[in-house]
């Protein structure tokens, strides 16, 4: 029963999920007016609007308009729920729980995010630190009070390492990757490669100050060397199957954060 409830609440937060990405980078308001279809613009009633449920019952259908509603609604949803779920099986109802759905949650906004806009809000990975430097002063409050004296295995110290590490790298790395794809693109006399003229986005950057804080030192240097892995497999499935190639990093980032959170220290001890 308990799961089931957390289940539920994970949707209901895909659900709020779903409403930030569509709403926010278009600087629009979370909170007012209640959900429309973005084609004829009716109000949805309530009980087409629950999570998960409502889709299936509308067959992916406008109720009004009938034009196609997009998969990703209930995917979303359904991501949230199943992420809730295995952080509540993981952790129960502790600090840790809420801090990694509020992580996750994040993880999954700019990734949608990304996909359409290619960038995200600066605001997004910024929120996504101060929050989680907070989670980590706590529980170096808790450690002090248990008379922790190696300050080396303090939150703090961690998280800040990562931070420093997840922006010092990722920003030296951009910087001389772009001096390569500047060099590359003049060589070629092109403009850019599909649009592209950057190494490594702002965006990616940021992002990975901000695994740095979650995931401490170890974690942002797993993120930064996994993510490549992922994003080749799936440019060879784009290339097989002749999609755009043009693909937005922070969906790879994320996957990689997700996998270095459940095994990381599997990888690590596979390399060592
Ligand atoms: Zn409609």
């Amino acid at each position: 029963m308990e799961l089931f409830m957390i289940f539920i609440i994970g949707l209901c937060f895909g659900s709020f999920l779903n409403v930030c990405i569509y709403r926010l980078p278009k600087e629009q308001s979370i909170v007012k007016p209640g959900s429309f279809c973005p084609k004829c613009n009716t109000p949805i009633k309530w009980y087409d609007n629950i999570p998960l449920l409502g889709y299936i019952a509308l067959r992916g259908q406008c109720r009004s308009c009938k034009d196609k509603i997009s998969f990703r609604y209930p995917f979303v949803e359904l991501l949230t729920g199943l992420l809730f779920l295995i952080l509540f099986m993981k952790f129960n109802l502790t600090a840790d729980f809420y801090k990694y759905a509020f992580f996750f949650s994040l993880l999954i906004a700019v990734s949608v995010i990304d996909i359409d806009y290619h960038a995200i809000p600066v605001y997004f990975c910024f929120i996504g630190i101060v929050i989680g430097l907070m989670f980590s002063v706590w529980e170096t409050a808790k450690f002090l009070r248990f008379g922790v004296t190696d300050y080396a295995i303090l939150p703090i110290v961690e998280s800040f390492k990562g931070v420093v590490f997840g922006f010092g790298f990722a920003y030296l790395f951009k910087f001389f990757g772009d001096i390569l794809v500047s060099f590359y693109l003049q060589f070629r006399k092109q403009e850019s490669i599909e649009g592209e003229t950057e190494s490594l986005g702002l965006g990616d950057v940021d992002f990975l100050g901000m695994v740095g804080v979650f995931l401490g030192l170890k974690g942002a240097v797993l993120v930064f060397f996994i993510a490549p892995f992922i994003a080749v497999i799936y440019a060879v499935f784009a290339i097989t199957f002749k999609k755009s190639h043009l693909i937005p990093y922070l969906p790879y980032l994320s996957l990689a954060t997700l996998v270095t959170f459940f095994w990381g220290n599997d990888i690590l001890k596979l390399i060592f």
